[in-house]
């Protein structure tokens, strides 16, 4: 190790105090990812405990040059938070508290290390509800979910992580600490200088504390399955739902039938809980507020559906546990894989077009290798599909030209390579096909005024 970076551990250890820098072994013996059980490379893991602790390694790494990659929990899918053996990683573990919960204003002001469903339960129990949510959430911190602006299963109703934020606090790479931390809806008062950092994926600065917007916990949740005879009956039942349920819809999910017969069959779920053979299924919800009135309500508007042919068989759930079994097909995206390596895309484009762009990349995928499978999925009432391709091939040919099946018609669709898992490095190499080159010039011109050292997540991005 270079003198310059053994002073400089040195000089954060003597800062932070013991145990706050993590070396050797304390490094290796962590696994990269949730997913990924290689164990992680770096430098060193600074663990600071407070925004004053995070601005002093930021100042200090920023005079030495080093690099600095944030982490979270460590469930992204785009490489985002990769390391090598020189970067230096700076976790927000140990910054995990609830600060304060506002009951009248209805917001959280929160730490960056906390995970997304220690939140979603700790504000559930004052009858209030945080409504981003996403398969990760026991995983996931709310740091990772702002600074890679994460989605989800709810995005129809309540936004992004974006939309659910009204204040950030972050760290700029020579240690400026932003203190953006306010509580209001609307703030006009010049730019909006949050949504730099929500995102941008630790490339502008590190989010450290956020102020978070809460709703009213719903009263009621009911959950639906339906089987589709068509694509456009998917679209209409979008419609006439979202129609007829005056605004309560929150979910609107869609399985293709390859997906569902792989999560509705043996060894997930013991029988189907609708037939087999369908052309689509939709998975919705509607979160509502009295259980009696909005269960018969539900039923009326599902048969206005039936009648009207958008359906052709349906499941309702009305209770904790049926609503969870429901859930639990679309959250069992683990058994597509049925042990073997495999991509997993996540795209957006409109939704009007995506049953013909599904058709196009089954053959454009089918084109690289016959026997490939592909499942798709997604929040279709937010234009976003998931595909999990596999087996992944092995040349690194093949697996480029499975991306290109993917993400070559979007373009003429001006459709997103990413949807709502971010760019990280996977996904870097297709970002022109959904940026011109002078948006991508301006985001390198943000990075490069933010942190004219080049020293947070380099590479990544952009
Ligand atoms: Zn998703």
């Amino acid at each position: 190790m270079p003198l310059k970076t053994q002073a400089l551990l040195e000089a954060l250890e003597a800062e932070l105090g013991p145990g706050a820098v993590l070396t050797g072994e304390a490094v290796s013996q962590r696994a990269q990812g949730i997913w990924r059980p290689a164990p992680l490379e770096a430098l060193a893991i600074v663990r600071p405990k407070d925004t004053r602790e995070v601005s002093f390694v930021l100042r200090a790494c920023h005079e030495a040059g080093q690099s600095v990659i944030p982490q979270g929990g460590l469930t992204g899918l785009v490489h985002g938070a990769d390391t090598g053996p020189e970067d230096l990683i700076l976790s927000l573990e140990r910054m995990n508290a609830i600060e304060e919960i506002d009951q009248a204003g209805r917001t959280v002001r929160v730490q960056a290390g906390v995970p997304l469903q220690t939140l979603q339960e700790a504000v559930a129990e004052q009858g209030l509800s945080f409504p981003l949510d996403l398969g990760a959430r026991g995983s996931c911190f709310l740091g990772g979910n702002l600074s890679t602006n994460a989605g989800g299963n709810r995005v129809l109703r309540y936004g992004m992580a974006r939309e659910n934020t009204l204040g950030v606090e972050a760290v700029l790479a020579d240690g400026t600490v932003i203190d953006s931390l306010y509580g209001m809806v609307k703030n006009n008062a010049g730019f909006d200088l949050k949504q730099l950092f929500i995102g941008s994926e630790g490339t502008l600065g590190i989010i450290t504390r956020a102020v978070l917007r809460l709703r009213e916990a719903p009263g009621s949740r009911l959950s639906m399955l339906l089987a589709l005879p068509d694509f456009p009956s998917v679209t209409g039942l979008l419609r006439h739902l979202d129609r007829g349920l005056g605004g309560q819809l929150s979910a609107f999910e869609v399985m293709w039938p390859e997906f569902y017969e792989a999560v509705a069959t043996a060894p997930r779920s013991p029988a189907p809980p609708l037939p087999l053979g369908s052309p689509f299924y939709v998975l919705a919800e509607m979160l509502g507020s009295d259980p009696a009135r909005d269960e018969a309500w539900v039923e009326a508007v599902l048969a206005e559906a039936l009648e009207a042919g958008l359906v052709s068989d349906a499941v309702l759930a009305s209770t904790g546990a049926r609503n969870e079994a429901l859930w639990a097909l679309r959250d069992s995206v683990d058994v597509l894989a049925a042990g073997k390596p495999t991509q997993v895309f996540d795209v957006s484009l409109p939704i009007g077009a995506m049953g013909a762009y599904v058709e196009a990349v089954k053959a454009g995928v089918a084109a690289v290798d016959p026997e490939a499978r592909v499942f798709t999925f997604g929040h279709l009432g937010d234009g976003n599909l998931h595909f999990v391709i596999t087996p992944r091939p092995r040349s690194s040919e093949a697996v480029k030209a499975i991306e290109a099946a993917v993400y070559d018609p979007l373009k003429a669709l001006r459709g997103s390579v990413s949807a709502e898992h971010g760019i990280g490095l996977e996904k870097k190499p297709w970002l022109g096909h959904s940026r011109s080159p002078a948006e991508v010039k301006l985001m390198q011109t943000l990075r490069e005024a933010l942190d004219p050292r080049g020293i947070l997540n380099p590479g990544k991005v952009c």
